[in-house]
């Protein structure tokens, strides 16, 4: 024989956070009260008032040193506003799910009708209608709906909303929207029906379907637990019982497939008893369980139980509710599931709700498991950690490079912090080049590899230098793969030598000899650049064997000796300034980056033994270009032929005057005495 334990079996998310709440504050010294009971399950509810736990139906009758408890079910919003107006202590374990219910009619106008589908006499749907500020119809099945209808035509007039009890029948309820979508005109219609309970209900449907007995343990008010009945009923015999002491022997040892599933009220110790009593029944009539290979039905139960979660599992789940200091996930087990605001995140300037948004399905790592309370605490950034901490195993072997944060500088090195996971950079590492001050890394975006992992310790060592190393290698090879003579690169000045400027390429540096920075004579690079300046160059010369680059910087537009050849020619008379002088004549600047000799010989009409006998450093003198040697660029200049044209030019205005020229001379000249005339005395 076969025995199938439905997984979904026991507490759901909703019911466990009730249960936990009302064990919590018993625990913290609180005497408690809840409004109704907790869950519909009357052993749970014995087990609480033998606790203290007393049950009340109203605010009212909550004693002044008791917390009122209001339970998973939810209430309508004036058991609120009564509490509030009393100053009664509550805590309120409505599960999420309902509350989302509450929401939803809420939000509908006074003028808008509300459809539920749901039990009316259910303290769910009751509450639910409480919500509302327009009429609520309830109703169980399509034919109800249709019946409404018909008594009311004018509904159809009307916006409606439809939802559903959250423990509905799921098949029901798609039947019920058909209808209402054929009845009404663009009706609303949500679907409200928890999960949980949709999960637990196909999984029992199942199971039934290949068992030939089913076993269906929870309280008979318990309305999930009715619905999970009638839902295997439809398949196989089925027998809804409250504890071991129901169980049939002799439906049992005429089965030959049991299944077993329970209902969300249910606590995990009654699914127990029920099994081991199974078992004990079984096992004394020597009937071995064929799926499991085992006689011990007990520890089947165990296994399936437990296996779900331990410590260190990881399991995925949704979040439901984001409290202040806490986030409430369902992860699909019986245990409430608890993620601390601490476990959360690491950012101390984030709240639960700036990580996570309810509906988010989260990885998180089980860190305690609280079977008596129910309970599961779990962490969002152990399984992050540990999740990140494989992907930075996976980037080791494969050589990944990874992204990061600089988040501390500790002794020796600084750690990056990826994927949740903090790496060691040692010093030595963590630039390309050396790092006096390590802070000034911090907070910044550092691409590094993995260089060394301790899967033990959980530890690994990174280097940004590898990186960069090795890009600078592969763009290096780039550069000498498609580097060419003439090419023109933009670059910044890294150093200055004595003979010329290292220009860094991207790639490589390479070099622009002094001679090549200026057309003019330069005594030192400086004069032309300094570190750090941006310079356009051109690759004049390419040493692949050596890795040498040799750089252009001057322009052919700026070169003096063009400008000299397209302003002036042999036979034009200018004006240059005296350079320097040498033994054999003096040099002369004619334009910026270009002299010409005047030969000694050439500089008076006169015999000179010095050039500075008669010229000095600075002066400036008109010369004549006697000649200009564009091969050798050389350029001769003439003082004396200046000196001798002129005195040919005054010898020949000289000769050009006629011989019988006659000079005038502007003062008359002096009469010739005239003879005196005697006197008439
Ligand atoms: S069955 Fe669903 S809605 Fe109801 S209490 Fe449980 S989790 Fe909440």
């Amino acid at each position: 024989m076969s025995i199938t334990l439905a997984k979904t079996a026991g507490f759901c998310f909703g019911v466990d956070r009730g249960v936990t709440l009302v064990y919590r504050l018993l625990s913290e010294g609180k005497r408690v009260c809840t409004l109704g009971p907790i869950i519909h399950n009357p052993q749970v509810v014995e087990d609480f008032k033998k606790r203290g736990v007393r049950i009340v139906s109203a605010p009212e009758e909550v004693m002044p040193d008791e917390v009122m408890v209001i339970r998973s079910h939810g209430v309508a919003a004036d058991v609120y506003k009564k509490a509030d107006a009393l100053g009664v202590k509550y805590e309120d374990a409505t599960c999420p799910f309902v509350a989302k219910i509450h929401r939803i009619v809420a939000g509908c106008k006074s003028d808008e009708l509300v459809f539920l589908a749901g039990d009316p006499d259910h303290p769910e749907v009751k509450g639910i209608c409480g919500h509302a500020v327009c009429p609520t119809i309830v109703f169980r099945t399509p034919e109800e709906l249709i019946q409404i209808d018909k008594a009311h035509p004018e509904y159809r007039k009307k916006p409606v909303t439809f939802a559903a009890q959250t423990t509905f029948q799921a098949d029901l309820w798609q039947e019920c929207a058909r209808t209402a979508k054929k009845v009404y005109t663009n009706p609303k219609i949500f679907d409200t029906i928890c999960n949980a309970t949709d999960e637990r209900q196909s999984e029992a449907k199942e199971i039934a379907s290949r068992s030939d007995f089913m076993i269906v343990i929870g309280g008979r008010h318990s309305s999930n637990t009715k619905k999970l009945s009638e839902v295997c009923s439809a398949h196989c015999p089925t027998l809804l019982i409250e504890t071991a002491k129901e169980l049939p022997e002799s439906m049992l040892l005429a089965s030959s497939h049991i299944g077993v599933t329970a209902g969300a009220s249910t606590p995990a110790y009654i699914i127990k008893e029920v099994f081991k009593t199974m078992s004990e029944m079984l096992e004394n009539q020597g009937v071995v369980n064929e799926e499991a290979g085992k006689e011990d039905f007990a520890e089947l139960l165990e296994q399936s139980l437990n296996e779900k979660l331990y410590t260190g599992k990881r399991v995925k789940g949704v979040v439901t509710s984001i409290q202040p200091n806490e986030v409430l996930v369902d992860v699909g087990a019986k245990q409430a599931g608890f993620v601390a605001l601490s476990e959360l995140t690491d950012d101390p300037s984030l709240k639960a709700e700036d990580v996570v948004k309810v509906g988010d399905e989260i990885n998180l790592a089980v860190i305690k498991v609280n079977d008596q309370e129910g309970t599961v605490m779990l962490s969002k950034k152990r399984c992050d950690a540990e999740e990140g901490f494989e992907e930075i195993v996976k980037a080791h072997e494969e050589g990944t490079v990874l992204t990061g944060t600089v988040v501390d500088v500790v002794r020796g090195g600084v750690l990056v912090l990826t994927n949740n996971v903090r790496v060691f950079v040692p010093a030595s590492q963590a630039s390309g080049s050396r790092v006096e001050d390590l802070s000034t890394l911090l907070k910044k975006e550092v691409r590094y590899k993995i260089i060394e992992v301790n899967e033990n310790r959980r530890r690994a060592v990174g280097s940004v230098r590898a990186v960069i190393r090795e890009e600078r290698a592969a763009k290096q090879a780039a550069f000498w793969e498609s580097v060419e003579v003439g090419q023109v690169f933009h670059g910044e000045v890294k150093s200055l030598t004595s003979y010329g400027a290292f220009v860094d390429l991207g790639a490589v540096d390479g070099m622009i000899h002094i001679t090549e920075l200026s057309w003019k004579r330069i005594k030192h690079p400086s004069e032309v650049v300094k570190v750090g300046d941006m310079v356009e160059v051109y690759v004049k010369d390419i040493d692949k064997e050596a890795k040498k680059i040799s750089l252009g910087y001057k322009k052919s537009e700026d070169n003096p000796w063009n400008i000299f050849l397209s302003k002036c020619h042999i036979g034009d008379v200018i004006t240059a300034k005296i350079a320097s002088l040498t033994p054999f004549g003096a040099f002369a600047e004619i334009i910026p980056g270009v002299d010409g000799l005047i030969h000694i010989s050439q500089i008076s009409t006169e015999r000179v033994e010095k050039a500075g006998d008669v010229l000095s450093v600075g002066q400036e003198v008109n010369v004549k270009i006697t000649d200009i040697d564009v091969e050798r660029k050389r350029i001769s200049l003439s003082i004396r032929a200046l000196l001798e044209e002129a005195a040919a030019a005054k010898a020949e205005a000289a000769a050009a005057e006629p011989e019988d020229t006659v000079y005038y001379s502007t003062e008359d000249p002096k009469p010739e005495a005239e003879p005196e005339e005697p006197s008439a005395e």
